[in-house]
């Protein structure tokens, strides 16, 4: 059998975190199985899916790299397929049309409740053998509604849940084409997965209480049940359930955060699906380790934190010119024109283990190419008056130094030393002064990134 799974979102908002996942777990389901991985988009709710949100999804997959290797298909363009199969399905006498209207369903349902049952249909016009059906009233459009068998049960071996059953007589007949003709929600899966030759149906667990009535219309049909997989929800930093509260819950919100793709999809990776203890590895080596038998039927909850640390430790593992383009595109995005010395790969390899995200980066690039004012408290702390000797004297020495950072390191030394000072007398006022901050990585490596120029430029402001 060669495995064949999709990722089927709505488009009615943006791909969010849980969808990410679900797309995440179906491809590398795929990519695991040398299979096939499908994208279908589920637009039938006209009133609410948009292309802003079709271009969200297909936008958030392409950043991921999770790309698919049949679609994107779309149900609207569908229809024509599935008005066929619901006349097979009405030829053979496992659909029918339903006439009761929706004024009678409303009585229907007030009646049952007020007697303390649960509201259904109650399958007036269900065929059934000897049975006399009512003559179809000819101002009332009708439904089609499926035949669900009334005895016995619908079982799967959920692939993360375990077995689940239900009785088919808790499923009423499902209404699966409107007035109009227009099939809904349950009929569309149940024919592209039927169409798609779907093996696995991996998706969000909010869709347990659709599975039986698929099940139910796939036997029908002929068609061979796949394998559910069933996801439980993700939770917020807090424990409470997901949703936009929580900050960046949109993929493309992490992108603007300064997030790389291999931090998300790592993170995302260990979401509910676990290899022993192992925390860091690229995709390569989860589509080699993934299955199902390992994602854990509990809920999952999310750890910025966790997230945060991944992004550093794959910012560090990011090759350099590779970190700078991107850094660079947020630069430009800001305004900042990236000039060529200091080199921005150059600043980026100094900076890279001290951030944990490309903003974070782009913060500390921006103030080698802008001009710069660093804070008066700032100046006030450092360029004391006893000091002001010292940095005279150094920057008389930048002047003539060979410019890099050893020979930048020794004069500075020998500076700390004409004076008797401590380095940080020193080092901290020169940092204010370049870079506008307190806080760099050793402060020889700083300057050596600058060239002579700017450094006496930057420097002269304050000790002419
Ligand atoms: N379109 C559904 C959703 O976005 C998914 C349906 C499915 O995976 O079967 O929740």
């Amino acid at each position: 059998m060669t495995v064949r799974t999709r990722f089927a979102p709505s488009p009615t908002g943006y791909l969010h975190i849980g969808g990410a996942r679900t797309a995440l777990f179906s491809w590398a389901f795929a990519r695991h199985h040398g299979g096939t991985f499908i994208l279908r988009i589920e637009d039938t709710d006209v009133e609410r899916s948009t292309p802003a949100a079709v271009q969200a999804i297909l936008d958030g997959m392409n950043w991921l790299g999770l790309g698919y290797d049949e679609g994107p298909f779309y149900q609207m363009q569908r229809m024509d397929r599935y008005r066929v199969v619901l006349q097979q399905l009405l030829d053979a006498g496992q659909a029918y049309y339903c006439y009761t209207s929706p004024a009678e369903l409303d009585a229907l349902r007030e009646a049952q409740r007020a007697r303390g049952e649960k509201p259904r249909y109650d399958g007036q016009w269900r065929p059934e053998a000897g049975k006399v059906l009512p003559t179809p009233p000819a101002d009332v459009k009708p439904v089609i509604r499926f035949k669900n068998p009334q005895d016995g049960v619908v079982a799967w071996d959920d692939q993360v849940k375990g077995t689940i059953t239900f009785e088919n007589s808790e499923l009423d007949d499902l209404i699966i084409a409107r007035t109009d003709g227009t099939p809904t929600y349950n009929f569309c899966v149940v024919v592209d997965d039927w169409d798609m030759g779907i093996t696995h149906v991996i998706r969000g667990d909010d869709h347990v209480n659709n599975t039986p009535r698929q099940i139910n219309i796939l036997k029908a049909l002929g068609a061979t049940v796949p394998q559910y997989a069933h996801l439980s929800m993700i939770l917020g930093d807090d424990g409470q359930k997901l949703s936009k509260r929580h900050g960046a819950v949109s993929v493309m919100q992490y992108d603007d955060e300064g997030y790389l793709p291999a931090a998300v999809l790592n993170y995302l990776a260990r979401l509910g699906w676990s290899h022993g203890d192992d925390e860091v590895f690229d995709m390569a080596q989860f589509t080699q380790w993934f299955d199902l038998d390992h994602i854990t039927p509990s809920a999952a909850q999310f750890n910025t934190e966790k997230l945060n640390w991944l992004n550093a430790h794959y910012l560090k593992q990011t090759d350099d010119a590779e970190l700078a383009a991107l850094v660079r595109t947020r630069l430009e995005k800001r305004g900042v024109t990236v000039s060529d010395t200091p080199a921005l790969s150059s600043i980026v390899a100094l900076y890279k283990g001290r951030v944990s995200n490309l903003n974070q980066l782009a913060d500390e690039a921006e103030v080698f190419y802008l001009d710069l004012h660093p804070a008066q408290e700032l100046l006030d702390t450092h360029l004391t008056p006893d000091v002001l000797p010292a940095l005279k004297e150094l920057a008389a020495g930048f002047a003539e130094v060979e410019w890099q950072a050893p020979a930048i390191a020794s004069l500075i030394k020998q500076v700390l030393a004409n004076h008797t000072l401590k380095m940080p007398k020193l080092a901290m006022p020169v940092r204010v002064m370049l870079v506008g901050q307190t806080h760099t990585p050793s402060v020889d490596a700083v300057i050596s990134l600058f060239a002579r120029e700017v450094v006496l430029a930057r420097m002269g402001k304050y000790v002419g």
